[in-house]
């Protein structure tokens, strides 16, 4: 710069001034103007820099011109705004400051402009200012507001929470995201740093505290950290935090942003599988999952601990792995099918361990689904249950062995003896039960206490378990009773030899700690099997009596219990019991079967049958039951109630107009009870009255017999009560003439045995015979049991006995159809013809007894197999007896002797011959053929038993005698 001069120095300055503005108003960015308005409202620009073609794309004259045209460039939006800004300075002569917007070459641009007014004379306005153009930055800021309006969308938007920590002011905004994600209102929480370390959970205080400044001092590139975050309800959620700092230029940050994410439901979820695995990792129990191939895609630790396996043995392999061949294939094919039915399994499976090893465990087989329900896995749970198995083994044998000998117990022997029962069965082999019981054990007990009490037991039970035999078994009742159980015996003998060692066992000294001491034993002995069915507990008890019986006898030996002896005991008190519950639920009945004479067809009277309608058995007749109580107590009362029945029918009878007899059998036991008359007595006033000698009671003439003067007594009083008496089956007590006069019974009843067979056997005839003469000389009343053909009834009235019963007049019947029965019968038409017999012809009746009799031995023969030992009858025909008779005949000729030349010899000639004939047929193999011939010779025998019957038809009457007919040889 040029030194001053001041003439030329004062122009110089001034223009050197100008020459300085102008480069200013040059270079300064923008345009500098001077602009004039009017109050009249024109304008002008007195100035305009270059400048003005670079923001608003005109020339200094153009505005100069025209001022309007520099707000015709200015943005539609911003004009009116720019005009009321310029009016509003002129007001108030005020700086003039305005950012708007220009459009300039068809871009828009943003322009500040500052002026500041001064008032002219004139009242114009005249502004001196500058305007740049701004858009760069006008730019920027827009974008950092829209950057910042798109995080605040975000911010809203996401489910994060925001915060916003300016660490200069210690300010923080929480979003109110962030504020609800912890049950707050925006504005409800203070925004500062400590607000948030209030919130936090103490025992992640210091962890995130330390996060948070190691983050903020450079030490960590990334801040991230999980923590709970108290809820306004109290509850503590879980927060995940990241943030991000802003630096300055020297790194320090003074900003930090961040987000808060609720991890609650993850943490749960996590916490949930967390638990899920380590319950499958820690779980006692073998885990193992299998695919629906059946392989194995997971093992837990413990499938490892239990089986051996490892993780890497099992994957991809099938259960069958473990298989130890314990079970059959039908048993893992139940399972899976009870997997596929229900989806579960459960049960024990022994299997084997890598180390081959077999053990139990207890395993749990659950189906797992998809959402389609289909199987898409197995998982199994197992445990090992082996120890257990050993436990459950020890408890068992504690529960079956006695704890002193070591021996089985009760129980054990219960099972043992059970299992014997049925092998002998099978096998057809017998065992032998020995109930054991030591001589002399309470003494040992007593003087030398109980410790030597057991070495004895101990030692004795050692001692007699050796002497048995592998398969039998030695157990202890308890105390110093035991019991043998000796099986597969061929017989009972075979039991001999172990008995014996088992006594000699038990009776050895035992060396114990008080010296020498002994015992012995007794022994009772069961077989098995038995006659009937017999049960183990009973068997024990068999056992036992008969111990107690080989103690009686002296002890130190065995006694066998008598099988006979008892089943028929227990069969009597059995059937006693049955009995008498018959008498309570009146299964009793009486039958009724009507006595009759043959020759005039009358009923006389009826005797009482007892019978027993039996609940299972049905029907049953007095030999199927009167036995078992004919000594008891049950029998007098069974005997009570057939009396007071029979006087009951008795009298109803006589009611109804029917007069007969009525005969009830009496037990003997029953006749001699002391009160037996008052008893009778006393029947007999309960009922209405009856009809003297209407009752009649029965003895059998054998029990009359044994208390001969008792009974005799009892028919006297009987007597005086109007009750009579009969001798029941007269003629099997061998009466002699002698006891017959003192037993003053008015009866005399045949047996029915001689009934039966008097056709067919000339003795039997001759004691019918004999009971009628004996009954005609003592003047009874003789009556005949058993008639079962005519020809019986025929027999008995030609020999005198009118009086008869028997199936072929009647069978028992019960009382209601006795009516019936009367109403409708009728003797045999034959019957009434029969005229007694002359004695004289007995002979001739013994003879075709005989005759009959040959035909039946010879019929029997021949019926019967050809092997078997059966003698034909005498084949000679004049061997027989009833040729015998006729040789005596002829002799005598006592017979006409045409007729038993022509007739009778010569049928029973052809007897013989026929009879010879099919015993030959018979002895060349035609049994049947010979049987055939058996008609024949019936023929033959009733053509000649006929002849011989119209000879004692023919005879004169029974009372005139005839002579000639010799009596039968006595039998050989
Ligand atoms: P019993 O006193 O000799 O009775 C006659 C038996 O012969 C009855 O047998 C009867 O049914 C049977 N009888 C009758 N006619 C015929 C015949 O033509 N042929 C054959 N084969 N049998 C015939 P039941 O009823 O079986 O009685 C058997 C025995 O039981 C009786 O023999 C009697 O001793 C006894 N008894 C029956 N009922 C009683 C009773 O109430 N008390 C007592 N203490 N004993 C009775
Ligand atoms: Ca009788
Ligand atoms: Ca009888």
């Amino acid at each position: 710069m040029n030194p001053p001069d001041s003439r030329s120095n004062n122009s110089d300055q001034r223009g050197d001034l100008l020459r300085r503005l102008q480069k200013i108003v040059t270079h300064v960015p923008g345009m500098v103007f001077q602009y004039r308005l009017w109050p009249d409202g024109h304008s002008s620009f007195p100035y305009c820099s270059q400048g003005i073609e670079s923001i608003y794309g005109l020339s200094p004259q153009q505005v100069h011109e025209d001022a309007r045209a520099a707000f015709q460039v200015l943005h539609p939006q911003d004009v009116q705004r720019v005009r009321q800004g310029v009016r509003t300075s002129a007001e108030q002569l005020s700086l003039w400051h305005d950012e708007y917007r220009v459009v300039k070459d068809g871009e828009v641009r943003w322009v500040e402009g500052e002026a500041s007014p001064e008032r002219l004379d004139d009242g114009s306005t005249l502004w001196h200012g500058h305007i740049r153009d701004i858009s760069a930055r006008k730019v920027s800021e827009e974008r950092l507001r829209e950057s910042e309006e798109r995080l605040q969308l975000i911010f809203n938007g996401i489910n994060d929470g925001v915060w916003d920590w300016d660490l200069l002011r210690n300010q923080v905004y929480f979003s109110p995201r962030w504020m609800s994600q912890l049950g707050y209102q925006p504005g409800e929480l203070e925004g500062r740093y400590e607000t948030f370390l209030q919130l936090l959970h103490p025992a992640d205080m210091d962890r995130v505290v330390e996060q948070i400044n190691g983050y903020l001092e450079g030490d960590s590139r990334v801040y991230e950290v999980e923590m709970r975050l108290r809820h306004k309800d109290g509850s503590w959620r879980w927060i995940m935090a990241r943030g991000l700092a802003l630096r300055d230029a020297q790194g320090r940050p003074y900003r930090v942003l961040g987000s808060h994410t609720d991890i609650e439901q993850r943490k749960r979820s996590e916490a949930r599988l967390q638990l899920a695995a380590s319950v499958f990792a820690d779980a006692q129990e073998g885990i193992m999952i299998t695919d629906t191939q059946d392989r194995i895609i997971d093992i837990n630790q413990a499938f490892c601990d239990i089986t051996g396996y490892s993780r890497e043995e099992a994957l991809g392999r099938t259960p069958n792995l473990l298989n130890s061949g314990h079970h059959k294939p039908e048993f893992f094919a139940q399972m899976r099918q009870q997997l596929a039915d229900t989806g579960h399994w459960r049960g024990e499976v022994w299997n084997r361990r890598k180390d081959g090893e077999i053990y139990a465990e207890m395993l749990n087989i659950s189906a797992v689904h998809d959402e389609q329900g289909q199987v898409h896995h197995h998982v199994a749970l197992f445990f090992d249950i082996t120890v257990q198995k050993r436990h459950q083994h020890e408890l068992e044998r504690i529960a079956h062995y006695d704890a002193l000998t070591g021996l089985p117990n009760r129980s054990l022997l219960a099972d043992r003896l059970g299992q014997a029962m049925v092998n002998a069965e099978r096998r057809n082999q017998r065992i032998v039960l020995a109930f054991i019981d030591l001589d002399g054990f309470k003494q040992v007990n007593d003087t030398h206490g109980h410790r030597i009490g057991d070495q004895l037991l101990r030692e004795v039970a050692q001692r007699m378990r050796a002497t048995c035999r592998e398969g039998d078994t030695l157990a202890r009742l308890g105390g110093d009773e035991f019991i043998a159980v000796f099986i597969d015996l061929a017989d009972v003998q075979a039991s001999e030899p172990l008995l014996r060692r088992l006594l000699l066992a038990a009776s050895q000294p035992v060396q114990t700690e008080a010296g020498s001491v002994q015992v012995s034993a007794s022994v009772g002995v069961a077989f098995y099997p038995q006659q009937g069915p017999i049960e183990a507990d009973q068997l024990l008890r068999q056992a036992d009596q008969a111990m107690y019986k080989a103690k009686q006898a002296g002890k130190n030996r065995y006694h066998v219990f008598d099988q006979a002896q008892d089943l028929s005991l227990r069969r009597h008190s059995q059937s006693l019991q049955e009995m008498e519950q018959a008498l309570q639920q009146g299964q009793f009945q009486l039958y009724y079967q009507p006595q009759v004479n043959m020759r005039s067809g009358a009923l006389i009277g009826v005797e009482a049958l007892i019978r027993w309608h039996h609940p299972s058995r049905g029907l049953l007749l007095p030999e199927h039951f009167l036995a078992e109580v004919e000594n008891d107590e049950l029998g007098l009362r069974l005997g009570d109630w057939v009396l007071q029945g029979a006087i009951a029918q008795l009298a109803h009878w006589q009611a109804q107009g029917l007069d007969l007899t009525l005969s009830v059998n009496i037990a003997a036991h029953h006749l001699h009870q002391t009160d037996f008359i008052d008893r009778l007595q006393a029947l007999l006033q309960q009922a209405p009255p009856i009809r003297p000698g209407r009752l009649e009671l029965e003895v059998l003439e054998a029990n009359a017999l044994n208390d001969r003067e008792r009974v005799a007594e009892l028919i006297h009083r009987c007597d005086d009560l109007g009750v009579g008496f009969a001798l029941d089956d007269f003629g099997t007590g061998y009466s002699s003439l002698a006891y017959l006069k003192h037993l003053s019974a008015q009866a005399l009843k045949i047996d029915r045995g001689f009934v039966g067979k008097m056709l067919e056997d000339a003795e039997q005839l001759a004691i019918v015979d004999s009971v009628l003469c004996l009954a005609r000389a003592f003047r009874r009343r003789p009556i005949a049991e058993g008639v079962e053909t005519r020809e019986q009834g025929q027999m008995l009235l030609s020999l005198g006995c009118e009086l008869a019963q028997g199936f072929f007049i009647a069978r028992p019947m019960p009382p209601d159809r006795l009516q019936a029965w009367i109403a409708n019968w009728q003797p045999d038409p034959s019957w009434g013809q029969v005229r007694k017999l002359n004695h004289e012809l007995m002979p001739l009746l013994y003879a075709m007894a005989e005759h009959r009799a040959w035909i039946n031995r010879l019929g029997q023969y021949l019926q019967a197999d050809r092997d078997s030992q059966g003698e034909p009858p005498e084949l000679e025909h004049d061997q027989c007896r009833f040729g015998e008779w006729l040789i005596s005949l002829r002799d005598q000729g006592g017979y006409d002797s045409l007729e038993l030349h022509t007739q009778i010899e010569p049928l029973h000639l052809q007897v013989h011959q026929l009879a010879e004939a099919l015993i030959r047929q018979r002895q060349n193999g035609d049994p049947a053929g010979a049987r055939q011939g058996l008609a024949r010779l019936h023929q033959l025998r009733d053509q000649l038993l006929q002849r011989l019957q119209a000879r004692i038809e023919a005879a004169p009457a029974a009372d005139r005698a005839m002579a000639g007919h010799p009596p039968l040889p006595p039998p050989r």
